[in-house]
């Protein structure tokens, strides 16, 4: 018998990245594919010290329900952070959440009606377009130029938009950042009129030169909503990430998230609190933007080795990701079946597009979780394929029905 689903269950709909994923696992595949955290970048003795700690000293709440919001210090430890970084950030502000995917589908909950215009990077996050899609909105697309997505809030499709979605540090799938000139133009055009800023930001502790410009929701208080994780500088199997809102926003998130999962692992927040109060970062951090660093290095210099010059990237200045561009005419998703058979996956551009039409030429390269020496094979078998696949690409899409 086949049973009623709601309407909004057909927005749910499978990920071409977690697709990809399931094929990394076959004998001998190197992907450079998933945005995963390189596994040695894991603090896993100290992990290990807080977590027998926690349950040796406070092993009652941290095995009982807590407070949906999150437990206080780490709300105030997350705050003070904020606060460093030039947001005005208060403890009652802060939504303990699990990982920031949690906290983009709550604001999809709490801000999106059917129809609401919401304005997107193009190319933008997949997983935020799949949290913010069940809730019915029309996502209209923003240009870019050097700088970064342009605030250009008086087109007509852009004028009724209700919240616009940015990632302005190493953004995910481009590796761009927004400059802070025109971080100041967002800021100057959002300011007094009722659009919502959600600014995500899980990759700027990752930078490899310096920081990134302070974040946008410093120059727009009351208006911004920002999300954090502890994902890629600590573990994504933690699953914690925060929300900063205005109370009154926090509120109705804190209400959605309890009709969702009540609250945040109790263990997880004790756990990460101690590790942070331990002073672990400050090691921690240091320690991963070496070694990203290092892998990001062993791609570009992979690239220029092996790329037909008809292939072109830019250099991220942190994260995760390169962005390439085949030539006009190429198609990254009709090539990737060729890479799979040379034990390669990537990720083919056209999954992070939400509105318009597609370039179908782009792919996104993660250098976050292969060594160098299987960065190097791996470009060297792409730089092969696009080499041999310039003008004719082959054509199966069966391979990659997602
Ligand atoms: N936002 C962006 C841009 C991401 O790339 C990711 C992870 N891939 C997330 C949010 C969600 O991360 P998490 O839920 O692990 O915090």
């Amino acid at each position: 018998m086949a049973l009623t689903l709601s309407q909004r269950s057909a927005h749910y709909t499978a990920s071409p990245i977690r697709e990809l994923l399931k094929l990394t696992d076959q004998p001998g595949m190197i992907s450079l594919a998933g945005g995963l955290p390189a596994p040695e970048s894991f603090p896993v003795q100290a992990l290990r010290a807080a977590c027998i700690d926690v349950l040796d000293t406070q092993a009652q709440g941290a095995l009982q329900y807590g407070p949906s919001e999150g437990i206080a210090p780490l709300r105030e430890w997350v705050a003070a952070q904020l606060r460093a970084q030039g947001v005005a950030a208060q403890a009652d502000e802060v939504l303990i959440t699990s990982g920031s995917q949690q906290g983009l589908d709550l604001v999809g909950r709490v801000l999106i009606d059917p129809g609401s215009t919401v304005l997107v990077e193009r190319p933008t996050y997949l997983g935020a377009l799949q949290a913010f899609a069940p809730y019915g909105p029309c996502f209209a697309d923003l240009d870019d130029d050097a700088q970064g997505a342009l605030p250009t809030l008086n087109a007509p499709a852009h004028r009724d938009a209700r919240m616009v979605y940015l990632q302005p540090n190493f953004r995910n799938p481009t590796g761009q950042t927004l400059t802070a000139a025109r971080r100041a133009q967002w800021a100057q055009a959002l300011r007094g009129r009722p659009i919502a800023l959600v600014e995500d930001n899980p990759y700027g502790d990752l930078w490899f030169d310096g920081p990134p410009p302070v974040p946008l929701a410093a120059q727009l208080p009351g208006q911004s909503i920002l999300l954090g994780t502890f994902s890629k500088m600590l573990s994504p199997g933690l699953r914690l990430g925060y929300v900063h809102a205005p109370p009154e926003v926090i509120a109705k998130l804190t209400l959605a998230r309890q009709a969702a999962d009540l609250q945040t692992s109790s263990l997880t927040q004790r756990l990460v609190l101690k590790v942070l109060e331990g002073g672990l970062l400050d090691a921690q951090l240091p320690r991963i933007r070496a070694l990203y660093r290092s892998q990001r290095d062993a791609m570009l210099a992979a690239l220029e080795r092996h790329m037909p010059s008809c292939v072109r990237w830019e250099t991220p200045q942190g994260g995760m990701f390169i962005w390439l561009s085949l030539p006009e005419g190429a198609d990254a998703t009709a090539l990737l079946p060729l890479a799979l058979q040379r034990k390669v996956v990537y990720v083919p551009g056209t999954a992070f597009y939400a509105a318009g039409t597609a370039p179908r030429n782009t792919l996104r390269l993660s250098y976050a979780t292969a060594t160098p020496e299987q960065i190097d094979t791996a470009i060297a078998h792409l730089g092969d394929v696009f080499s041999q696949n310039q003008t004719h690409p082959h054509h199966d899409p069966s391979v990659l029905a997602a």
